[in-house]
């Protein structure tokens, strides 16, 4: 695997985070949680702790993705639904498609929102496949891991994951998917589950207790992608220790093992402790340690943002992550000095880091001994599909 220094030419570019006003700027209605405005206050944060200064690194604005290339993944029946679903007449196929449900509703300029999301992916798998490109690309607007090829659910309506993924098998690359949003990439899953070209591992809470209901340890992919598909479901309540234990049992062993030219990755920040929708309890710890592993493990890494619905934890993990992948330590002391106006609670303002939260007793005994359980699992029915010992 290329190590960072090795591929670290002086003054090149090697950082892009793909952002719009625009994009950011969509509103899926009042009371959804799905807000893209998360992207806007990580902007934010990185202007305040300049992780977005210097030669290596540049934001791109991204542009509408062409029509043509979302047939790479979705059905064109669904896609023409979708296109024609802002016209204000509500149909029975567009209920079938999941379209203008609670989950997905439609919203004013939500063809042109997909577009430009999906765009924005796009973008950064293109730029990312050039030899001379960036390592890392970010597109926080992005990471619609529950759309289906014919179907929207789950907040998402186009799969930008699996456009862009197809798009670089397409083109001869490996392709590795790792997925850490507190949600089971079910759409991802059923794009690839009978393949054994691209690897799909994806840790999240256990579909136990969380929609998808999905994602169990025992669906390792089918036929030929037997396997390619790994599934680290954690019991809800898991605090960083229990998480990192899973993660780094599996994550390291299996990417090591198939070798990916990209790893294209999901960092929803779900996971933590004060997500509004997720029952996990990580920190930034667990967080930041875990983007800077998949890092680690990645020769080139197309980073999309995905679920994460405390606006501010959000804003905070993203710039956090954000500065793992280009190398750097955000620095708190001088943010802090602008103070807590425009996000809420002072207390909340002026770092971008949590303090360690670990959960004990009888919960913690009986989370540990659940992930023991996956790793097990995982080791016992994957690891020697890949010659892991
Ligand atoms: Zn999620």
């Amino acid at each position: 695997m290329m190590s960072e220094a090795s591929e670290h030419k002086d003054g090149a570019l090697r950082h892009v985070l793909v952002y719009s006003d625009r994009l950011a700027s969509y509103d899926f209605g009042h009371g959804h949680p799905f807000k893209p405005s998360r992207a806007r206050q990580m902007m934010e944060l990185l202007n305040r702790y300049s992780l977005l200064d210097g030669p290596d690194k540049l934001v791109i604005v991204p542009g509408p993705i062409d029509e043509e290339l979302l047939y790479l993944f979705h059905d064109r029946a669904y896609i023409d639904i979708l296109r024609n679903s802002e016209r204000g007449e509500f149909t029975m196929k567009m209920l079938e498609a999941g379209l203008g449900t609670e989950d997905c509703p439609v919203f004013p300029g939500l063809w042109d929102f997909c577009l430009h999301a999906a765009g924005g992916t796009h973008r950064g798998a293109m730029m990312i496949a050039e030899d001379a490109g960036p390592r890392v690309v970010f597109n926080p607007v992005g990471g619609f891991h529950h759309a289906g090829a014919g179907h929207a659910e789950g907040f998402c309506y186009i799969n930008d994951l699996a456009v862009a993924i197809e798009w670089l098998t397409g083109r001869g690359r490996r392709v590795a998917y790792i997925d850490i949003d507190v949600h089971f990439g079910n759409g991802i899953r059923d794009a690839f589950a009978g393949r054994s070209d691209v690897l799909c591992v994806s840790i999240h809470e256990s579909g136990m207790s969380i929609y998808p209901w999905s994602g169990f340890v025992e669906d390792i992919g089918e036929g030929e992608g037997r396997g390619y598909t790994v599934n680290i479901p954690i019991m809800e309540a898991s605090d960083d220790e229990v998480y990192l234990y899973a993660f780094e049992s599996v994550v390291p062993p299996i990417l090591q093992a198939f070798r990916p030219d990209i790893v294209v990755a999901v960092i929803g920040a779900d996971t933590h402790r004060e997500d509004l929708l997720g029952h996990l309890n990580l920190t930034s710890i667990g967080y930041e340690r875990t983007v800077r592993t998949i890092n680690a493990l990645s020769p080139r890494l197309l980073l999309t943002g995905g679920g994460g619905y405390n606006m501010y934890k959000t804003a905070s993990l993203w710039t956090l992550a954000w500065a793992a992948v280009c190398g750097l330590e955000p620095v708190d002391a001088y943010a802090g000095l602008i103070g807590g106006m425009m996000y809420g609670p002072e207390s909340q303002s002026g770092t971008l880091r949590d303090q360690p939260y670990l959960v004990s007793g009888n919960t913690k005994d009986r989370c540990f001994e659940y992930a023991r359980d996956m790793v097990a699992s995982i080791k016992k029915n994957v690891f020697p599909i890949h010659g892991i010992g």
